[in-house]
């Protein structure tokens, strides 16, 4: 008897909502009907294993069949099939309310659920104008029921003919989504990409095969499916060769992986997976590689939230059933299985790594470089994972020899510790570059860091912090400097320094002899850096000059680089500084100087007194002029002072225009600056060719 009928209760017509709000989204249909068929080939399972239904539950097979011609979309089972009672009850009542619900959720937080599990088989909607579901139940003299809706409240249902057991469920594509849903080409990469392992076998049409220059069905099934995926096994049935093989089935471009990690927990929540660490190749990081399961049904590649930041890296899948997968993500992270979860994919790749560690060392300093960047971000990120993984991590040296930090605290405390008793780690991010600060430290017996990594900065800064903060007052406090950044005796101060004793007119002079030298330097981005010369009475075998650049200040622009401005910008927009370290205790300067005062003491002499004796005037009156309230310092006086620092300034600027003069002349002098230059990679350009020129001259 044909029955007419209204689906459920509602006053909104929903179909409408369901087209305009799952636009974006409407390729999740497919897996929606496809999750459902599998669902019904399950149940028969269930129901034989009760012994209900005796008949043959081996062959169990989802297809999926398109035809361009009549515009349709066919999914088909031969699971539990429906009765008709069965229909009225699920699709007419329970699914009706289950999208009704869907779509009030979704309404209210839309981006965050589109993917997720939810609206069913109501989603046959946002692509099809008709819909048909032709069903027979499992139960022996029920007969087909056949439902039909064409989008909207309305629905028919009557009895038809269907020999076998199982349900179809015809889609009449509407205008929009006929010629997108009936592409062979296009429906097999949806279902490759939502069904690929799916545990009962999925078949969309028959392969094919090239014959007398065409291509024809063969009468092989095309099954999309592997239907137990390798995570599902037991991992000790489970060879490398097949690890391999699943992850370039999954990254068919990708390079073998580092290695990988099994999931299997049943307790206290369901979940297996593997994870395979990457090899990042040219930077390369992608945050969209680990695939979420749900009972081997794709859910979505968008995984944050359930695996903490720094596992993003990783490759791989996931699947577990006790995710919830129909809510937002900030429900999400604060879902107590979800931090379960997320905690136990730390503790067990934390594991694993010392477990690698453990078992072969030499392997694990052989994949360090391609691994380092994970570890450090992990350690960045998440102090459990860095109390777990300290003990293993490694730094290299420029010899290219591996190190646990540990290890390497005890080969240089020995001789790295300064007279504050701080450990002092030496570093270069620039072999190449720094080779003769390098060699000059060696030469003293120090080690230096390599240090060329992304992260080598940043976890260096977190390894300083941490070691200042120790609550123990016995552990060594650190710090990490780069070999560049100032003079041997001062990166690790033995004992204090020789102090330099310049008169004030010495300190002028000998500062514009060096000053007014420096050819112009400019940085990165093309703008001039600024000097400071600093006299320093290092030892006489020390170099005579040198070039610095304060560490502080260098990491702030980093930091400030790779931050893209916002709080740091205020760095990012000084300009680069640098230091000139003239080693004063040096023959060669020690020459340099005498000669400058033979030569310039007697021209200078008047000009220096002249500074000299305005300066004892302008005191005075400074300090009236500080001392007076506002408004009270007499204009006269106040004139006068003006009127005498722009003298000095003038004197000054005689006196550094003299010497600049004579500095010209000393050869020795521009070459030791830039010989400094040389070594600090910044004499380029015409300073380069000038230098050059020089030395030839000097030859
Ligand atoms: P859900 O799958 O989340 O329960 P759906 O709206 O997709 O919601 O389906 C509602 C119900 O309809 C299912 O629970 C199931 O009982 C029934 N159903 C849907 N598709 C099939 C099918 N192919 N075979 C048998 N029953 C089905």
């Amino acid at each position: 008897m044909a029955k007419q009928g209204t689906i459920n209760v509602t006053s909104e017509n929903i179909f409408p909502v369901i087209k305009k709000f799952m636009y974006s989204d409407h390729e999740i249909f497919l897996r929606e009907l496809v999750s459902n068929a599998v669902d019904a080939t399950q149940k028969l399972k269930t129901v034989a294993r009760a012994g209900d239904f005796q008949g043959d539950v081996e062959n169990l097979k989802v297809y999926i069949k398109v035809d361009a011609a009549a515009g349709t979309l066919t999914v088909s089972d031969n699971g539990i099939g429906m009765t008709a009672e069965e229909l009225d009850k699920y699709i007419n009542q329970i699914a009706f309310s289950g999208a009704t619900e869907f779509l009030e959720k979704y309404k209210k937080d839309g981006a965050n659920i589109i993917g997720h599990f939810g609206l069913g088989f109501y989603s046959s909607f946002m692509v099809a104008k008709k819909v048909e579901i032709r069903s027979k139940s499992w139960k022996e003299n029920e007969p087909a029921t056949l439902w039909t809706c064409e989008g909207d409240v309305n629905f028919t249902m009557d009895e038809c003919e269907k020999a076998e057991r199982g349900t179809d469920i015809v889609l009449y594509l509407d205008d929009e989504s006929k010629e997108e849903f009936t592409n062979k080409h296009k429906v097999e990469t949806l279902l490759k990409k939502y069904c690929r392992y799916l545990p009962v076998p999925v078949v969309f049409g028959k392969k094919t095969e090239w014959k007398d220059g065409k291509e024809v069905d063969t009468v092989e099934d095309n099954q999309i499916n592997e239907t137990s995926p390798l995570w599902i096994k037991a991992p000790a049935d489970i060879k490398d060769e097949e690890y391999l093989k699943f992850y370039h089935d999954l990254y068919p471009m990708a390079p073998d992986p580092l290695f990988w990690i099994h999931l299997n927990v049943d307790f206290p929540f369901h979940l297996t997976g593997i994870l395979y660490f990457p090899k990042i190749e040219n930077n390369e990081f992608r945050r969209d590689r680990i695939q979420l399961y749900c009972n081997q049904v794709f859910v979505t590649d968008q995984v944050e939230g359930v695996v903490p930041e720094f596992m993003m890296l990783l490759h791989g899948v996931i699947d577990s059933p006790d995710i919830p997968l129909n809510v937002s993500r900030s429900y999400l992270q604060s879902d107590s299985n979800v931090k379960k979860i997320s905690g136990y994919i730390t503790k067990k790749v934390a594991d694993r790594l010392v477990e690698i560690f453990n078992a072969d060392r030499q392997e694990f300093e052989n994949k360090w470089d391609d691994l380092k960047i994970f570890i450090q971000y992990g350690m960045l990120l998440d102090e459990k994972f860095f109390d777990k993984v300290k003990t293993i991590a490694l730094v290299k040296n420029c010899e290219g020899h591996y190190y646990t930090l540990e290890e390497y605290q005890k080969l240089v405390e020995g001789n790295q510790t300064d007279k504050e008793g701080e450990l002092i780690y030496l570093y270069t991010n620039d072999k190449v570059a720094h080779y003769s600060y390098i060699e000059g430290a060696k030469a003293k017996g120090y080690d230096v860091l390599e240090a060329a990594g992304q992260l080598d900065m940043p976890l260096m800064n977190h390894l300083e912090e941490k070691s200042m903060r120790a609550d123990d007052k016995d552990a060594k406090k650190c710090h990490y400097r780069r070999i560049d950044s100032d003079t041997l005796s001062n990166l690790i101060k033995k004992a204090d320094a020789k102090k330099v004793n310049f008169t004030e007119a010495q300190n002028r002079e000998y500062n514009a002899l060096f000053a007014t030298q420096i050819p112009e330097c400019l940085n990165n981005e093309g703008k001039a850096v600024e000097w400071t010369v600093d006299f320093q009475a290092m030892d006489e075998t020390d170099q005579p000059v040198l070039v610095s650049q304060n560490e502080w200040m260098r990491r702030m622009k980093e930091m400030s680089r790779l931050q893209g401005g916002g709080g740091m910008n205020f760095y990012g927009q000084m300009p680069d500084q640098y230091n000139l370290v003239v080693n004063t205790e040096h023959p060669t300067v020690k020459r340099i100087l005498e000669n400058a005062a033979k030569e310039l003491t007697m021209s200078l002499a008047q000009t220096a007194s002249d500074i000299s004796t305005k300066n004892d005037q302008i005191k005075p009156l400074e300090e009236e002029k500080y001392k007076a309230k506002a408004g009270e310092f007499p204009t006269d006086k106040d004139n006068l002072l003006n009127e005498l620092r722009k003298d000095v300034d003038n004197l000054k600027a005689t006196e550094k225009q003299k010497v600049a003069d004579y500095a010209k002349g000393d050869k020795t002098l521009r070459q030791l600056i830039d010989l400094a230059l040389l070594q600090g990679g910044m004499l380029k350009g015409e300073a380069l060719a000038e230098f050059i020129r020089r030395s030839q001259e000097m030859l």
